[in-house]
This record gives C-alpha cells, structure tokens and sequence, in this order.
C-alpha cells in the first residue's frame, strides 16, 4: 500500500493522506520519493468530494494516518518531476517550523501564483527592442530635441533590453515606435537561451576602504556580512563586486531590496554593469511576468534576480552569493499571513548552500549590529564618502512657541525658497498622507473617528473626503457637525496634501511634487511624478518615507523634516531605532555630489538625549546606547519574542481564546524557568475593522527554548473549542507589537 503525503494550503498545521490515482506506476513504492516529493498534485478536499485544492507532495508512505477506507484519492498528477529542488524544500520546511506555519500555506506564499493554481509555465520567446547600425553613427546633435528619445537610445547603445527592462526603466512603447520610425532602433524576436554572462569594467578605481572590505570579503563558504556605510559611501559599488564575482565563476546572485526601493536607476547601473539575464520581481509585476522572471531563475536563465520580500523564495541552482540592500528596513517582515523575515531567511538560505549574504545598511539594525559586534556576522566598514562629497550640515530646529504655517517655520520656508533660488532642489518629509489627520468641532470638540477602528478619521483633498487609514472607511467630508450642527469645522496637525497646497501658494513658479501612496497608485506613476527631478529643474518634493528609499536626487540640497517628535514619543520599544534610521535615511538625500546640502529637523525637542547622540556622536555610538538599554530590560536582541495575536467581533472570544493559549503555553513550559509570558493585553489600537484585538507575548532569552515551547504549545491551540470563531496567528520575532 502506497500513501501521498501533502501539502494544502489550509491554515491547519498538518499534512494530509491520499491515495495515488491510475496515473502512478503500479510498482511504486517509497524508493520512488525523490521522484515524486515535490510535485503538485489535484486532491479533492472537504466534505463529499468537496473542493479541488492543489498540494504538494511531501512524502510517500506505506502506512496512513488514518483508516485507509477513509483515504481519497488524488484526482490529478500535475507535475512529472519535482517541481522545486530539495534544497527550497527543505527551506520550505525550515520556514513552516520555525514560524509555525502550515507548511502547504508555505508553499503558497513561496510559489507563483499560476503554479499554486495547478498551471504549467512556459517561456515564451522574448522581444528585445535593439539598437540599428545607423543608431551608432548618429551625431551628438541629432534628437536634441527629443531627450526621452536619446536617452532611451543610449540605453539600447549599451545593449538590447527586453520589455520588461525598457518598462523598469520607464522607457514607453511610443518612445520605441518613434525611434523604429526613425531607423534608430528595431524590435527583435529570441527565444531564451544562456548566454555566458560577463562583467564591464567599473568606471572608476575603487577607494582604500572598498578594496580593502572587498579584500576580507570571500566567496568561499558560509558567511554573513554587515556591510555598514552611510548613503553614498559606496556600498551598492562593494554589492556590484560580489555580483561580478559571483557569475565570472558561473553562479547566480540574489539582491533583496525595499518595497519600492526599486528604482530606474539601480536597474540602469546593473545593466550598464553586466552583460547578463537580469530578472526583477515586485509586485507591480502580474502573475504572467512574475511566473516567468521565477522560471528564468529556476532553470537558471537568470544570473541576477532583484526584487523584493518573497523574491527569497526564487530557486536558483547556482545560487553564489545573496545581498540584502537596507537590511534595517521593515518591509522585509511579512506582517501578515506567514510572518517571515526574509533578511533572517537569506541568512538560513545562505548558511544551507553555504554561501556568503551580505546585508547592507547605513543604519543597521540593533539585531544586526549586535550580531556583528559579538562576531557572529563579519564587519565591513565604509566610513568615508568619495572625495568630491561634501559634507552635510544638520540643523535641529527649536520651534517651540514659533507660528507654524501648515507645519512649516518661517526659517524652513526662507531655506526653501533660498535653495530655488540657487536652481536646486528641495525634500520635505512629512510621513503622513492626506491633508490633515483629524478633524475637530470648534464649537463643541466633537473629532470625526472611523466607525470601525479606535482611529480618527484622516482629511483627504484630492478628492474631499475623509478616510480612515486602518481599515479604508470612507465618508464624505461633512459640513457641519454632527453633534450641535456648528458649521465651524477645522482639521488640526499637518499631512502631504496641506503642505503641497502651501508649497503651491508660496513657490507658484516652480514644481511642487508630492509623492505619497495616494499619488503613486498607478503603474509608473513614480518615475513620472520625479520626471523634473532627474531633469534637474529646480523644484520641491514633498514626500512620505517612500520618497526615500533608493532614489538619488543630484540636485537635492535641502531636506527639512517636519515633525521629529511623533517617532520620538511613540509607545512601541523599537520606535527610538526607527525614527533614528528613517531620520538618517531621510537626511542622506542632501548633497548627494558636489553640492553641499543641509538638514533642517523641526523638533520640539532639540537637545532630546537620541537626536543629540545621533547627530553629534553618529548611529554607531547611538546604537551603543540603545543597546544597553535594552540589555538591561532584556529586550531583543538580549531576548527573543513571539507573540499570538487573536481578534474577534466580540472582544470576549479573543480573551477567552488568549487566555487558552496562555494555560496552554504555562503547561508546556512549566520544565524550564526561562520564559515569560504577559497578557493578553489589548493591542495598541484595540478596534480595527470592527474587530476587538488582543495578544499574548512570549519571550525568553534563550532561542531554542522559545522554538521549543512553540512547537509542543501552538499545536494545541487549534483544539482549543471556540477557536474558529476568532482570528488567531503566531508571530515570531515579530517587528510590531
Ligand atoms: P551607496 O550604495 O552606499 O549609497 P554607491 O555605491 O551608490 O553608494 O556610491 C555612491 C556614488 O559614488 C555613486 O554615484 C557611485 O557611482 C559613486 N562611487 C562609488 N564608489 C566610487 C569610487 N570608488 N570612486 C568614485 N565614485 C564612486
Ligand atoms: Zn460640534
Ligand atoms: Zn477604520
């Protein structure tokens, strides 16, 4: 007797029985496994004959779980052989375990859409847009009038890029058409073949520290790498170099970068860079592209992947080296579903291929920090900018009892105005979006709140209304109040959308941009909203921290920030370490070449003990600090957190529900002392979309103990009675209470 184990993506931590259908040889037996284990097959799934659910084979047996008259048979062999290799098996497996995840629901987070539907995927032959001989002769003069056209040529003059390419680097098809009409390009039909890839020379000698990091730096073995630098001391130059020597030696590399971190730019350096496949995936890519950049990977087409978060899920056979740009940042976690941490991922991936990572940071987490500090990473250090960089200036600005217009100080406007004037550029970051974040009765105090969440209600101008930023409410922006009718309805506090009016008013001659979620909805929306930007007019930007993730702005001289005290209030253990790296990422987009720039932070609090370490003594020596703080109150890294989150429409299920959990967790862990548990506790926003939310935290200062206790404990909570009717999930090393 012959039994499939497999893989459903159902939230229940466990894998199911079936017997094989006619498709299977009849001499099967589990000599077989390394055929059949990681092939997707149709299984009916429920009651009767129920749904159709496509799983994964995780192993063959000879004995069932369960009675064998009981067993199902499967309805559909899909795959002839694995479809995923061992090794992202066994990384499958490591992930469902170590974050107590069903392991089908990983499998469904780590594929393709169109393979978890049971698809087959195919390369199609791909177009490539190409430079014509009679390009290469053109005079400099010739499309001086058309500068997309051109610079969409000199692309094509470094080689011909496919459609995916041209879109990242946000060239249009009408540009192409018009450049074909001209003779100056073609479209050319290839159908996809390994080509040996070879690196271009850098373009200039690298500096002392970047030869000399790049001299401890070794391809050979397993090695994590904190590469440790601040914006512009040349760390994306050291990435290039392991690239290069990655795939001289016939390997791929994996670059892990921001959620929307990806821009025209970077892409354009790595091409200018290497004369190889290089493949992207984010999320603005659909299922068809996304398959197809996964498949490039997997059959090795692809020597360089970039993208984001589940790109550490891409299987790579020559996998050699992976780099992890602004480890520090927060979209790296999952925050929902399977709540994984890709950096931490890579770094198990790395360690089962044995295979360096790098991660990249001018603000290193406390984790990672602490980890290099303790010798568990290696430390490379780039402390000095290149030579033609100038130095920024940082001004903490007091504004206490100062008139304020929409947020901004009469010295911070004179700066900007100052700075046009100089034809250069302007950042002011704000990290909310919309026009203002409450409104409130004059008359009576009445605050509009959303109906679902304990939230207010956030104004909107473009278009008016108002709109609650947890669970998406939406109401017509009133006129009067509610509560005793007064019409006198003012909005307080400061978003992206009143600056911009502001800015609007006072500058009308130059481009204001704000770029926030609610401007940059739309495919390509970004490299047209920055298109005066990289034109180098004079203009003003007004962002949200999605403004500064990769982007380099030559012109931009000034940055004003301009609110410092929200994130140095904030109630969350880890909100010191974020504002202080949101803080210097923001500041690093001053003076990014030859020209000197400067950082206006409105504060407050200007001799606040962390913005005097930060800017006066650096992050490295901030860290410090922070990190004995939380030694002493032996929090993470000095600690290790899970927490089971529960939520329900009637606050008592999710209690009673937590409170089971906590019985449950006490009884597994009543052998060891190290453990220790709090709640439940409501969460910091208890209502949220109608639903009432609390937590349990559990924390030890020993890893394996932790790991331990889940897995005895979490099983059990799905046999706790009443636990369908609430919404539960386990977090573990999570990065937001
Ligand atoms: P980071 O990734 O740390 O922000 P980059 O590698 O992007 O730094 O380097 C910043 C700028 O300096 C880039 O424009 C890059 O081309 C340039 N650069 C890097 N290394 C050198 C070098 N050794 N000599 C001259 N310019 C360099
Ligand atoms: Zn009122
Ligand atoms: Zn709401």
């Amino acid at each position: 007797m012959i039994i499939l184990q497999i893989a459903l993506p159902v939230p229940l931590r466990r894998t199911f029985d079936y017997l094989p259908n006619g498709e299977f040889k009849t001499d099967l037996t589990p000599a077989n496994r390394s055929e059949l284990i990681g092939c997707r097959c149709e299984v009916p799934f429920g009651k009767g004959n129920g749904r159709k659910l496509v799983g994964i084979i995780t192993d063959i047996k000879t004995e069932a779980s369960l009675d064998i008259s009981k067993l199902k048979h499967i309805t559909r062999l899909i795959d002839q052989s694995p479809l995923v290799s061992t090794h992202f098996f066994d990384l499958c497996v490591w992930v469902s375990t170590y974050y107590q995840h069903a392991l089908g629901e990983v499998f469904d987070t780590a594929l393709p859409k169109k393979l978890r539907q049971g698809e087959q995927i195919t390369l199609t032959p791909q177009i490539l847009w190409s430079a014509t001989t009679e390009s290469r002769g053109l005079s400099d003069n010739a499309l001086k009038n058309a500068r997309t056209q051109k610079a969409a040529l000199n692309h094509l003059l470094n080689r011909s890029l496919s459609l995916a390419e041209l879109k990242d680097l946000g060239i249009k098809n009408t540009t192409l058409k018009e450049l074909e009409k001209k003779n100056l390009a073609v479209k050319i039909e290839q159908n996809p073949k390994p080509t040996p890839p070879s690196v271009n020379p850098t373009p200039y000698s690298l500096s002392q520290e970047q030869s000399q990091a790049l001299e401890r730096f070794s391809l050979q073995g397993f090695n994590t790498w904190l590469l440790e630098g601040s914006t512009g001391s040349g760390k994306t130059e050291i990435y290039l170099q392991a690239i290069a020597q990655a795939i001289s030696k016939g390997n791929q590399a994996l670059v892990l970068i921001p959620e929307i971190g990806l821009s025209p730019q970077t892409i354009a350096r790595f091409n200018a860079r290497f004369n190889a496949e290089i493949v992207t995936l984010n999320s603005a890519m659909n299922d068809t592209e996304r398959a197809e950049s996964w498949l490039k990977a997997k059959l090795g087409i692809a020597d360089i992947v970039i993208g984001t978060r589940s790109s550490i899920f891409t299987p790579m056979p020559r996998l050699g080296v992976i780099i992890i740009d602004e480890e520090h940042d927060l979209s790296f976690k999952q925050q929902d579903g399977l709540r994984y941490n890709a950096r931490d991922l890579a770094i198990v991936r790395a360690q089962k291929l044995d295979i360096p990572v790098i991660l990249g940071s001018a603000t290193p987490t406390l984790e990672t920090l602490h980890n290099a500090r303790s010798g568990r990473f290696q430390h490379l250090k780039l402390t000095a900018k290149p030579k033609h960089q100038s130095e920024t200036v940082i001004d903490l600005q007091d504004v206490c009892g100062k008139t304020l217009y929409q947020g901004l100080s009469q010295e911070s406007l004179a700066e900007l105005k100052h700075t046009l004037d100089q034809g250069q550029q302007a950042l002011v970051f704000i990290n909310r979006r919309g026009f203002a974040p409450a409104l409130i009765c004059h008359h009576c105090g009445w605050v509009a709140k959303c109906g679902n969440c304990d939230a207010n209600m956030t104004v909107h101008h473009h278009p008016h209304h108002l709109r609650c930023h947890h669970c998406d409410h939406q109401k017509p922006l009133l006129r009067q109040c509610p509560s005793c009718f007064s019409p006198e309805l003012t909005d307080i506090g400061t978003g992206t959308e009143k600056v911009e009016q502001l800015l609007q008013q006072q500058f009308p001659d130059h481009p204001v941009i704000r770029v926030d979620r609610d401007t940059t909805q739309k495919k390509n929306a970004f490299t047209q909203l920055l298109e005066p930007v990289y034109e180098g007019q004079p203009s003003l930007l007004i962002g949200t921290q999605m403004l500064v993730k990769g982007h380099h702005f030559p012109k931009l001289t000034l940055v004003v920030v301009v609110d410092a005290d929200g994130g140095l209030l904030s109630g969350d253990f880890r909100g010191t370490e974020r504002t202080a790296q949101i803080l210097l990422q923001v500041a690093g987009r001053a003076g990014r070449e030859e020209l000197a720039g400067k950082v206006i932070i409105q504060t407050h609090h200007p001799d606040h003990p962390l913005l005097e370490t930060l800017f006066q003594s650096g992050y490295s020596q901030f860290a410090s600090e922070l990190l004995e703080e939380r030694q002493l109150t032996e929090m993470p890294p000095f600690s290790y957190l899970a927490i089971v989150r529960a939520e329900s429409r009637n606050p008592q299920e999710a209690i009673q529900f937590l409170t089971s959990c906590r019985e449950s967790l006490n009884h597994h862990s009543s052998a060891t002392a190290n453990v220790h548990l709090l709640g439940p506790l409501p969460a910091a926003m208890e209502r949220k979309n109608q639903n009432y939310r609390f937590f349990v935290q559990i924390k030890s200062t020993n890893r394996p103990t932790l790991q331990a206790l889940l897995c005895s404990a979490v099983p059990s909570f799905e046999k706790i009675p009443g636990n369908a009717k609430v919404r539960w999930s386990v977090d573990v090393d999570p990065q937001e209470m």
